[in-house]
């Protein structure tokens, strides 16, 4: 990672680069909550590769104080989909997939065995509250590419899927998008939908444990393997 971003006080994200100006809670944040004065050097990025050095005047105001950079795309997108699980652990799962650098976050529909479903009507509603979970901790992990979060999908609609399970095949660089199943398991009809099983270790995971294996898994392969 560039020391600038990795040093910046805070890094947030901006709806466009060439013209920046800070949201009313990103300058709440800054500001009020992390006490920033008009010489700490934060980080601004459109979530797009794009970023740059600014400092943010006491108005909320975005003074740049370097070029923009462009950061190249990852050498390959991944992409996680789990299925619902009970209480926060979705929030907790979308922000550690999110710190880990995965690019596509799915939250997978109705399954045999899912124990949480979402009704339709809030679907979107609490879709939108992910999607705030994984900005939160973009900002935090200091990445410049946001990661897409999309739902409710059903397996078969997702293209080039494997299906993570015990009994699969060793995690390679050509995994690239992995399905975790409910705490009840995938049925056997629904293991077949993907193109393949992918085991991440001998033990049984908890399903949050298993998306977060997943990712650390994933995302080195990549690093070695790229
Ligand atoms: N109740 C099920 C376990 C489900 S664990 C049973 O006893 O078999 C929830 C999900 O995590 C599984 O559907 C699977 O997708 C994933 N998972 C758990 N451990 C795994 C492992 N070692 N390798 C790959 N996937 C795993």
């Amino acid at each position: 990672m560039n020391p600038a971003l990795r040093d910046s006080a805070a890094h947030v994200f901006l709806e466009a680069i060439d013209n920046p100006v800070l949201g009313d809670e990103d300058a709440h944040h800054l500001l009020r909550v992390l006490r920033l004065g008009e010489s700490d050097p934060v980080t601004v990025t459109d979530g797009a590769g794009r970023w740059m050095t600014a400092l943010v005047g006491k108005d909320g105001s975005v003074e740049p104080t370097s070029e923009v950079v462009v950061e190249a795309a990852p050498k390959w997108r991944l992409t996680i989909a789990f299925s619902l699980v009970k209480g926060d652990r979705p929030e907790w799962t979308i922000q550690k997939l999110t710190e880990l650098g995965i690019d596509e976050i799915i939250v997978l529909g109705d399954l045999e065995r899912s124990v949480v479903r979402w009704e339709t009507k809030r679907a979107e509603k609490n879709l939108q509250r992910l999607r705030l979970v994984a900005r939160e901790a973009a900002m935090q992990s200091r990445r410049v590419w946001l990661p897409i979060v999309s739902g409710l999908r059903d397996l078969a609609t997702i293209d080039d899927l494997y299906i993570a399970d015990p009994a699969g095949a060793q995690i390679s660089g050509s995994h690239r998008t992995l399905a975790i199943g409910p705490e009840g398991g995938f049925t056997d009809i629904e293991k077949k939908t993907g193109v393949g099983l992918v085991s991440l270790g001998d033990n049984v995971l908890r399903a949050e444990t298993a998306a977060i294996s997943a990712a650390v898994l994933m995302s080195s392969c990549r690093t070695k393997e790229g």
